[in-house]
């Protein structure tokens, strides 16, 4: 998405949340950053204004130090981890780095390599570990196969006490689908550290959102995939994540066709059937992670993903515009356009 549509996008959340609510007993604290790559939304109620800009300064911190710890093409601890793999070697790496990657490695087997942060050769090979956007073609197929036959996957890191290796030289590591999830749920954590209990971290339209607004809940937009404005609104409960994954975040049209950023690690290319995947979960890494896991596995094979993640609240929107949610996701879901889009409700057992 581009900043100006970001923006429009913050701004139209932001909107439904205020209107839809009726007017609110004091606004909330609001400040508007850019980390993580995008711009990062946060609000803050019930608390004083000091004592909310405090709260920023502490998430802006936390949020650019993932940033710059996790950045996949950039010199990083991860890029530095990354090239000492690929050249054979054993990594001590500290608590936090360990933490961050035993849970990305256990959200990747339990979405059956659905989501799988070991591809990042292949994300490199189709061009998106830059800042801009590629301008295509697409790679050689034969590049591809040539990658694909050697299988890199998470599961070939070996995490053995403070020591990383890797059983495969061709594992890249590239957390694109969990890093911004994981960030926000330590942004969180440090806002409830001092003493914040109703806020929403909202980086992109990806958020967690903690309390109420004052008597009210928090009402959050999901973006239509289609454009910049809002799909369906719906209020957040207690402490929850909403995650999306779109074929419109990163992409390049080459010769009238779309290639996007999420990779099916099974066929190395980008995944087909699907706009845009919504996914709710009490903590944001989950939330991202099985975001970008369902994308892939599409409109026939989310269901089962969503069951093995443990996930039950769910909206795919597929190519054909049809919208495809769990029962417990559908009783919350508000929608905003006209006419109100085709509803497939279906459990997930
Ligand atoms: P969005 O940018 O729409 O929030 P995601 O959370 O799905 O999307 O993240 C997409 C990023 O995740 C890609 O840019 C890439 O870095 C990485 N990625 C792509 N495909 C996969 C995959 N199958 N498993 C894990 N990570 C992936
Ligand atoms: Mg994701």
């Amino acid at each position: 998405m581009s900043q100006v549509s970001r923006l429009t996008f913050l701004l139209l959340a932001l909107l439904v949340g205020l209107v839809a609510c009726g007017k609110p007993p004091q606004p909330p604290h609001q400040a508007q950053l850019m980390a993580l790559g995008t711009l990062v939304n946060v609000s803050i109620a019930g608390v004083d204004d000091a004592r909310a800009a405090r709260a920023v300064r502490a998430v802006e911190e936390e949020l650019n130090r993932v940033y710059e710890t996790w950045h996949a093409w950039r010199p990083s601890t991860l890029s530095e981890i990354n090239r000492r793999l690929a050249a054979g070697e054993t990594v001590s790496a500290d608590p936090a780095t360990l933490a961050v990657l035993r849970k990305a490695r256990d959200l990747s087997l339990r979405s059956g390599g659905l989501f799988d942060p070991g591809i990042g050769a292949l994300i490199e090979l189709w061009g998106f570990h830059s800042e801009d956007r590629p301008a295509g073609p697409p790679p050689a197929e034969t590049a591809i196969a040539r990658l694909l036959a050697r299988h890199p996957s998470l599961a070939d890191l070996v995490i053995e006490d403070h020591r990383l290796r890797s059983t495969n030289p061709a594992l890249r590591i590239d957390l694109g689908g969990f890093a911004k999830g994981y960030a926000v749920d330590l942004a969180v954590e440090r806002l409830r550290e001092l003493g914040i209990r109703n806020a929403i971290v909202n980086a992109g339209g990806d958020l967690r959102a903690i309390g109420r607004h004052g008597e009210r809940a928090w009402r959050i937009g999901i973006r239509d995939p289609r454009g910049p404005g809002i799909i369906a609104a719906l209020e957040t409960h207690g402490d929850e994540s909403v995650f999306t994954s779109g074929n419109y975040e990163r992409f390049f049209d080459y010769r009238g066709v779309r290639y996007h950023h999420i990779i099916d690690p099974r066929n190395g290319h980008p995944a087909r059937g699907t706009l845009s995947v919504t996914v709710i979960h009490d903590d944001a890494g989950t939330a991202d992670a099985a975001a970008t896991a369902l994308f892939v596995a599409g409109p026939q094979g989310w269901r089962a993903t969503a069951r093995q993640m443990g996930i039950d609240q769910v909206m795919l929107i597929d190519s054909e515009m049809r919208i495809h949610v769990t029962p417990k996701m559908n009783r919350r879901l508000i929608f905003q356009s006209q006419p109100i889009p085709e509803v497939i409700v279906s459990p997930l057992s």
